[in-house]
């Protein structure tokens, strides 16, 4: 199923700022911020997202931080089903539970609050964040929200970088959607 037409992708991609050598050399950063801050094409992103949405029965929409809050936040509003963030190490307050990840050189960790889903058994659940690149932070946000019991029925990316293969890879563990495809 077509979520966007080839318009709205044209318009996004136009929309979205490369950022060469950000955070370090040879790393090019998609910055949705100049997206975002576009009402139009925002407002058209959200409403194509909940229509795709809208009937697969979700119980929450669970955001990775920074940016899959924003889509994510957004995204559960429309839908009327609950938002879970899912943190960096060390930022959420309460009890939580944690999943390390390999980086280029060493690791990284996501958590989240072990009442998310408020004890909701084989609660249905969309992961969401910007973009997708080796796919190591998804996979362990899809970890971390399986542990809980709950069912991760699909996970969404408005931006895939397709030669890193993280969304390939996260496949193989359930449905991936990527809005826009970047190569190279
Ligand atoms: P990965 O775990 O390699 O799939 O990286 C995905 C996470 O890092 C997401 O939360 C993205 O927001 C961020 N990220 C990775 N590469 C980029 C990039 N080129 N531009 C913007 N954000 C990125």
């Amino acid at each position: 199923m077509q979520i966007i037409s080839e318009q709205l992708k044209k318009d996004l991609l136009h929309s979205i700022r490369d950022i060469p050598d950000y955070p370090k050399p040879g790393i090019v950063f998609k910055d949705i911020t100049t997206l975002v801050n576009n009402a139009p094409l925002l407002t058209k992103l959200i409403e194509s997202l909940k229509q795709y949405y809208d009937n697969m029965n979700l119980d929450f929409v669970a955001g990775i931080e920074a940016r899959g809050f924003i889509f994510g936040a957004m995204l559960a509003y429309a839908l009327n089903v609950g938002f879970v963030p899912i943190r960096k190490k060390g930022k959420l307050p309460f009890t939580t539970m944690s999943e390390k990840y390999s980086l280029e050189y060493g690791f990284d960790e996501v958590e989240i609050h072990i009442d998310a889903f408020r004890e909701k058994q084989n609660a249905r659940v969309l992961l969401i964040d910007d973009l997708i690149a080796t796919g190591g932070t998804a996979q362990a946000a899809f970890k971390l929200i399986e542990s809980l019991g709950a069912k991760c029925i699909e996970a969404c990316f408005i931006l895939n970088l397709p030669d890193l293969q993280g969304a390939q890879k996260l496949s193989k563990s359930l449905k991936v959607t990527t809005i826009l495809d970047i190569g190279n």
